[in-house]
């Protein structure tokens, strides 16, 4: 039997049956999978067979399935269709331009997900109660989690389509990872209030152990009479009669932290261990991501005034002007990110930030 309960007609990652035909043409087939929903029911959910089509068409759809020729569909698909409100429209604090003290998360704001509502509700939530208390809001960076690049995304560029959080859409993947997520947020979490003391106080413990045993490691030689030796001739390392650093050595592929931790005489957990060694295997390419967020950073403290009139500078290009005007970005940082702003605007902005006789309207 089938439940045909589906999102809707367009997404565009989730598309039903017939956008998927006209999309993906040159495809012969679509894979379509039939999920039994319970062991305590006799129906079947028809998982990628989503659609907004007419019933009788339905009916006459699903017998064309192998397999599917008898089944009766007890609920038909149908489309939904939701309202946004212009999410450039909103601080990164997720409160609303229009209205003070009015926070907004979610579907509303124009994306689609669980995750992504998660995300946003935190945020706005956080920050309605810190503007209750008076208190300056929280606002996560591209660099400091996937939440700060959703929220970025959405009140720079605005959606024209439900917009659902990728990996692809963050430019410091390098950073924000999963191993790290303590690093990066626990302070912040704690400056608000939601990390518990004790929480805390076992992050920071953690991160002082963390610091003591890069000391040892960056002074520490392994020696070819060392104990820790045998581990990295038995990697096929021999070449270190001189001796070698342990921070080098695990700079080698094959080579972990953890293996010398027995001999290191430092109590670690292995989680943060493995942070680490991440964070020195790949040093160099973190240090670059970081210079390139650092970079932006710059440009976020480039405020713009709220009030600016972009009609009163001279030589931005038509389509930035217009995009300017409407979107009314908070930093430099945010305006380089409108998608019909181009770096000549930029350079444009920053004389009329700077230049004392421009109209600057500040
Ligand atoms: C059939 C279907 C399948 C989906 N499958 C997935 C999936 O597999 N994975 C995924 O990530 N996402 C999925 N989604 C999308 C996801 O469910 C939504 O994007 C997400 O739940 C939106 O959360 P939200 O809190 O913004 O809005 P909602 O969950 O819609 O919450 C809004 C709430 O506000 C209440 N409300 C509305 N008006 C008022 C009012 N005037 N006063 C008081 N309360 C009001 C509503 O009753 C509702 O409880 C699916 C959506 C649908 C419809």
């Amino acid at each position: 039997m089938y439940s045909g309960v589906v999102e809707g007609v367009g997404p565009r990652y989730c598309p039903s049956i017939e956008d998927k035909v006209v999309r993906f043409s040159d495809k012969e087939r679509h894979q379509i999978f039939l999920e039994p929903q319970s062991v305590h029911l006799d129906t079947t959910y028809v998982q990628g067979f989503s659609t907004s089509l007419p019933r009788d068409v339905q009916e006459k759809m699903l017998k064309t399935i192998a397999g599917c020729e008898n089944a009766i569909i007890t609920e038909y698909a149908y489309a939904i269709e939701y309202d946004a409100i212009e999410p450039t429209q909103l601080h990164p604090s997720l409160e609303t331009r229009l209205i003070k003290g009015l926070f907004c998360a979610g579907q509303i704001n124009g994306t689609s997900g669980y995750e992504e509502a998660a995300g946003q509700g935190i945020v706005a939530g956080i920050n309605a109660a810190l503007y209750v208390e008076g208190r300056e809001p929280l606002i996560l960076g591209r660099d400091d989690a996937y939440i700060g690049v959703m929220i970025d995304d959405l009140i720079s560029k605005g959606t024209l389509e439900p917009y659902r959080l990728l990996t692809s859409r963050a430019e410091y993947r390098l950073l924000l990872r999963h191993d790290n997520a303590d690093v990066r947020l626990s302070q912040k979490g704690y400056d608000v209030g939601l990390l518990r003391q004790e929480r805390y106080d076992q992050f920071q413990h953690e991160q002082d152990l963390k610091n003591k045993l890069i000391e040892i490691i960056s002074t520490k030689r392994i020696t070819s009479k060392d104990p820790m030796a045998q581990l990295l001739i038995d990697k096929g390392y021999t070449n270190f009669q001189e001796g070698i650093l342990i921070i080098e050595a695990i700079r080698r592929p094959h080579i972990s932290l953890l293996d010398f931790l027995p001999f290191l005489g430092i109590e670690m957990n292995e989680r943060v261990a493995m942070q680490l060694e991440i964070e020195i295997k790949y040093e160099g390419y973190i240090a670059k991501a970081k210079k390139e967020a650092n970079k932006v950073k710059v440009l976020e403290t480039w405020k713009i005034p709220a009030e600016f009139n972009y009609d009163l500078v001279p030589h931005l290009s038509i389509e930035g002007r217009q995009k300017l005007s409407t979107i009314k970005p908070l930093t430099i940082a945010q305006a380089s990110k409108i998608s019909g702003v181009n770096p000549a605007d930029i350079q444009v902005l920053l004389m009329a930030l700077t230049n004392k006789k421009q109209p600057s309207a500040v």
